[in-house]
């Protein structure tokens, strides 16, 4: 009887090992391919953007990943960067497109129900830029001014909400929105400071109003997922940043794309 009994005991074990499905984490999922799949901006500078000379992807959030590729897979040069802008940013991810977005992209109680995030690695605010003549200094003084966004950002909510009489033009990207800006279409432009900056240091005859109206937390954009073995990669993620703070990496960031 006892041996009836382990004999079916064992038929058993068997019968559900069989049955598992055989799971493959993200995380491992990366190792095995052998390259990190990031999301990036290509008109952020200077967080991401394509460098003139090297015709490559440069910037704050390039040295993030590159960062990240050299912790996970041994080389920073192991990466697949794809172009993201804010609206395409959650989708990028959620399609399974990219492992990763590293762009620019704020913390937000509405995203976080979509995408899980990393520790934050850089606090930005959003202002806006105005030619240097301008009567407009500050946020207020939008009400009823043409005021350039790109869709999908959170500058683009924000000016919505606290100037409801601004009169906003959106543009897909960066890109689209700094020529048309450049080009007298509006009389300000609003986003995060750093993109801001970037816009600056290769124009004249702007400034950017004194005032900052948020803190903008960015982190890395990670894939939910309902398998456990998934958290893997964000606990990594989290662990990669923590210590490039530590480390002075991001201190060191800072100083080599000239961020406050
Ligand atoms: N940090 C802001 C955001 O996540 C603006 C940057 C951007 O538009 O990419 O929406």
């Amino acid at each position: 009887m006892k041996k009836i009994l382990t004999l079916l005991v064992l038929a058993l074990v068997l019968f559900t090992a069989c049955g598992k499905k055989e799971t493959i984490s993200k995380y491992d999922e990366i190792v095995n391919r052998g390259y990190l799949i990031v999301g990036v901006k290509t008109d952020s500078k200077p967080f991401g953007f394509i460098d003139d000379e090297t015709n490559t992807n440069a910037g704050f959030d390039i040295d993030v990943a590159k960062y990240i590729a050299q912790d996970i897979l041994g080389s920073e040069r192991r990466i697949k960067f794809i172009s993201v802008t804010p609206n395409t940013k959650i989708e990028t991810l959620t399609s399974g497109e990219a492992d990763l977005i590293i762009a620019t992209m704020s913390i937000t109680p509405q995203r976080a129900l979509l995408i899980d995030f990393s520790t934050p690695y850089y606090v930005a605010g959003q202002s806006a830029l105005v030619k240097e003549d301008s009567n407009i200094h500050t946020f207020s003084d939008l009400k009823d001014k043409r005021t350039i966004v790109v869709l999908g950002s959170t500058a683009e909510k924000n000016i919505r909400r606290i100037i409801p009489l601004a009169k906003i033009i959106g543009y897909k990207n960066y890109k689209e929105a700094f020529t048309a800006f450049s080009n007298g279409e509006a009389d300000a432009i609003s986003t995060d400071d750093t993109i801001l900056s970037g816009f600056l240091t290769d124009h004249k005859g702007y400034r950017m109003l004194k005032n900052k109206i948020t803190k903008e937390a960015y982190a890395v954009g990670i894939r939910k997922s309902d398998d456990e073995s998934d958290d893997k990669l964000k606990r990594n993620v989290n662990i990669i940043i923590t210590r490039m703070q530590k480390d002075g990496t991001l201190k060191n960031l800072k100083k080599k794309w000239n961020l406050k």
